[in-house]
């Protein structure tokens, strides 16, 4: 089956229809600084990177005591690039019962790289994840949800190099990514299924797509509506929905690039300090759980294979 609208048609196969959920949905955290997302990269350079402040170590932990507090066990996209110099925090999330899992090696967006550059990144990058937690990483999340369906490639690099899954879409436009005409449910890439993709949870609401995975808009908008696309969200893709965040969102003290464009500005810092209230909510009202298990580990079974 091919989904209508892709400019090159890719590969896309639904998961079995027998698939049996437990109620849980993914919660997950996109480990990277302040300085490394996609809306600054105009204004910070990467050769900037290394004179500014670390502060991942600091807000990563914060988010662990808040886990550790809510009783949620999450799946934690990592940068190689964060493995490399702080080891002891990517071995400190495994230890606490989460799954750490791969966000590119320095945040480099997919379709700025060739197929060979991107399998040396993914290469590297996997593999300081595993050396600070001594354990395999399966899961992979594109920076910036860069996966597009000219570079379907991406998921063979991904097979080869170990991955089982990525959750690198988002079935919506906005201005600086997303895949409008991919599925909402969990599908298969590739013909052989040897990786599966877990989109963005999004909601149909008056024929339009709103984002309900949170990020950004979690922080913008009030709550309860936050909290009603999620639901509606999952419920209409009939699957667990996938929630993520960054370390740098819940930092209301980073420096301010005031030099940034203002609606990167406005996205970045507003409803930072709200943010923690929220997410205790969210972990109060939903059942949530680690991706690999509440929902790769479902697909699997209902096909006869483990995870
Ligand atoms: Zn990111």
């Amino acid at each position: 089956m091919t989904a209508e609208g892709l400019s090159s048609a890719p590969f896309i196969a639904p998961v079995e229809a027998s698939v049996s959920y437990d109620g849980r949905h993914a919660f997950t955290v996109d480990v990277e600084e302040w300085f490394q997302v996609g809306a600054f990269e105009t204004t910070l350079k990467r050769e900037d990177w290394p004179a500014l402040e670390s502060r991942v170590e600091r807000q990563t932990y914060a988010i662990l005591a808040l886990l550790e507090e809510t009783g949620v066990k999450a799946t934690f996209f990592c940068l190689g690039w964060v493995a490399e110099r702080k080891p002891l925090l990517i071995h400190a999330l495994h230890e606490a019962g989460h799954e750490v899992a791969c966000h590119g090696r320095d945040h480099r967006r997919l379709f700025t790289m060739d197929r060979k550059t991107f399998e040396r990144d993914l290469t590297v990058a996997k593999a300081q994840l595993e050396d600070a937690i001594g354990a395999p990483v399966r899961g992979y999340r594109a920076p910036s949800f860069s996966l597009t369906p000219d570079i379907w490639w991406v998921y063979d690099a991904l097979a080869a190099a170990g991955f089982i899954y990525s959750s690198s879409l988002y079935p919506l436009k906005t201005d600086h990514y997303g895949m409008p005409a991919a599925p909402r449910q969990p599908f298969w890439p590739v013909a052989d299924r040897s990786v599966l993709e877990v989109p963005m949870t999004v909601c149909h609401v008056f024929g339009r797509s709103l984002p309900a995975s949170g990020g950004g808009y979690f922080r913008l908008l009030p709550y309860a509506l936050g909290r009603w696309l999620l639901a509606k969200g999952s419920k209409q893709a009939g699957s667990p929905a996938v929630f993520y965040m960054h370390p740098w969102e819940m930092d209301p003290d980073q420096p301010f690039v005031a030099d940034a464009p203002w609606l990167s500005r406005f996205r970045h810092y507003t409803g930072q300090r709200a943010l923690e209230g929220k997410l205790r909510r969210l972990h109060k009202d939903f059942r949530w759980g680690r991706m690999d298990e509440t929902i790769v580990a479902p697909v699997l079974k209902a096909e006869g294979r483990v995870l």
